[in-house]
């Protein structure tokens, strides 16, 4: 399972205040950066799912 974050992210920051094994939010860049580029850790898809579930704007999206 990947994650990848839409460009309309408003970087409100709530997926790495939840999950912050999963996301940075890059302050130099203004962008959340995701901790797995590829495939997550198996251990981890139920927080990515969680995260998907979370976010207000549906900006997260797993394949
Ligand atoms: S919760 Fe959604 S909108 Fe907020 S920073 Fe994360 S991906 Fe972006």
């Amino acid at each position: 399972m990947k994650i990848e974050i839409q460009d309309y992210c408003i970087r409100c920051g709530l997926c790495e205040d939840l999950y912050p094994q999963l996301f940075t939010l890059n302050i130099d860049d203004d962008k959340i950066d995701l901790a797995y580029d590829d495939d997550i850790p198996t251990d981890l898809e139920q927080a990515a799912q969680d995260a998907r579930r979370d976010c207000a704007i549906a900006a997260i999206f797993l394949k």
